[in-house]
């Protein structure tokens, strides 16, 4: 009876983590995605502590204190900016519980005698894990900069990794086809970690949230293959969810940043940029402007539109942004804001501040939607963006970011950019839109900027 009900419960989780992927989709519903999600994971819990295989509660009750204890300040306390290296740390931890199931269930049934398809599921998982493990850590460490962030390169180091992976699959069919080769599972085991490393190294740190997205991908592929080993049903639904969508994640964020999906597993970029090659230095003068005059302009304008960017998240400046966007309609002008899919440092991060700001969302429009109403637009007000609105990526066939989708700023009648200086965005190249003759720079933080402009705005 309990096995129907635990049955019954996991198809209700499974429905709720699909519902919840469908919802995350869209920034009006996110929330409630994650809301339903948290309940699909809290009722797959439930159920699963309710199995009867459970012989003892210490170790599980032991087990949920310590998470509970790690995971509440990684959570609540760790900054947005700093969400990619937080989630690379919890895929790690994620691949390793895995991992250490994988190992203990084919130890314990070891003396039995393995079956040979649980046997090829213990050992997907544990090679997957080990996989994930070390490469999430790896990832994690370039995204702290506690590792270097430029790719770290070796001789053949394609044919290398190629070979070892190749070694580890061959170790992983011995172990199907010889379910007591312990030692076939242990090597497989130790070459899959070293994979994991030797797979991140080469990738620059400009590239790891796609890797932390695909690495994401393995691990819910491990846990897919464990559901199989341990006949558990929702850890398949969950894992292969988990799979698929980190995939997309993947390819989609590859396809933002203008680079093929390949290019950043096996291309060795992403290295920290080099200051921008000398036939890209932008021609002209920058015009700096004072808070007061470009306040006088967005009181006074028709259309605006903000385009937030990393320089946004850093200064944390989202409220800000928000407070003059809702000034300036106060004056009669009509105010959006221009989302591009990889401002900021992860998907997302741009419509999540908003947001957390309370910005209406029918006001954060989308790239394909926004570019064709710059034309139309009065003042354009970048705040912290930089590769997002460079018209090199445009016009500029030798430029690094030739290709790669932008926001058309340079469209609109006039743009006033917030920055601090000359810094160059993440690509680390030059940005012609800020010697652009309708351009005006204001220097400064983007906060203190903001902070600026909306007392200048309420004053006009
Ligand atoms: P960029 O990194 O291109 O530029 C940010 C700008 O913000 C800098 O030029 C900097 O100039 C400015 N800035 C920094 N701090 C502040 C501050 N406190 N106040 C005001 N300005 C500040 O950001 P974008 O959002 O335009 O582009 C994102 C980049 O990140 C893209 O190249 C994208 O490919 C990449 N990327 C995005 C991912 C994602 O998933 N979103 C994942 C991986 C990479 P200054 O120093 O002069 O102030």
């Amino acid at each position: 009876m309990s096995e129907v009900v635990i049955q019954l419960v996991y198809l209700g989780a499974a429905t709720l983590f699909v519902l919840a992927l469908r919802s995350l989709g869209r920034p009006e519903s996110a929330r409630r995605g994650m809301r339903l999600a948290a309940m699909g994971m809290l009722a797959a819990v439930v159920a699963t502590l309710l199995n009867e295989r459970i012989v003892s509660y210490e170790w599980i009750i032991v087990g949920v204190a310590v998470g509970s204890l790690a995971g509440y300040p990684l959570g609540m306390w760790v900054p947005m900016t700093a969400m990619p290296q937080r989630i690379a740390l919890s895929h790690a931890f994620g691949a390793l519980a895995a991992t250490l199931v994988g190992i203990g269930e084919f130890s314990h049934d070891l003396s039995e005698g393995v079956a040979r398809l649980r046997a090829a599921a213990l050992g997907f998982e544990v090679l997957l894990g080990a996989l994930t493990v070390t490469g999430s850590l790896m990832a994690f460490g370039k995204l702290q900069e506690l590792l270097p962030g430029r790719p770290i390169t070796f001789r053949f180091q394609n044919v290398i990794n190629l070979t070892l992976l190749t070694a580890a699959a061959v170790c992983l069919g011995w172990v199907v086809v010889d379910p007591s080769a312990a030692t076939a599972f242990a090597a497989m085991a130790v070459l899959g970690a070293v994979v994991g490393v030797l797979m991140v190294l080469p990738i620059g740190g400009a590239d790891m949230p796609v890797v932390v997205s695909l690495l994401n991908s393995y691990a819910g592929l491990a846990a897919a293959a464990t559901g199989f080993a341990m006949n558990n049903n929702i850890l398949i639904v969950a894992g292969a969810l988990d799979g698929a969508s980190g995939l997309i994640l993947s390819v989609a964020m590859s396809k933002a940043m203008n680079r093929s999906f390949s290019n950043v597993l096996f291309g060795a970029f992403g290295a920290p940029p080099a200051v921008s090659a000398p036939g890209h230095a932008p021609v002209g003068e920058i015009s700096p402007i004072n808070a007061e005059d470009a306040a006088l302009r967005l009181a006074f304008a028709g259309r605006v539109i903000l385009v937030p960017g990393y320089g946004l998240a850093v200064s944390q400046a989202q409220h800000q942004a928000r407070e003059l966007a809702d000034l300036i309609e106060k004056h009669g002008g009509e105010v959006k804001f221009a989302i591009h899919p990889v401002a900021g440092r992860m998907p997302g991060h741009m419509n999540v501040l908003l947001a957390e700001a309370g910005v209406p969302y029918e006001k954060l429009v989308d790239m394909e939607d926004v570019n064709p109403q710059f034309a139309e637009t009065d003042v354009v007000v970048v705040v912290g963006a930089n590769d997002v609105v460079n018209p090199a990526a445009r016009t500029d066939p030798t430029s690094p970011m030739y290709g790669m989708p932008i926001l058309n700023v340079a469209d609109a009648r006039s743009v006033i950019v917030l920055k601090r200086g000359r810094g160059v965005g993440f690509a680390g190249i030059e940005n012609e839109l800020f010697v652009d003759p309708k351009t005006s720079m204001l220097f400064g933080d983007a906060k203190q900027s903001l902070v600026q402009l909306a007392t200048e705005v309420k004053a006009a």
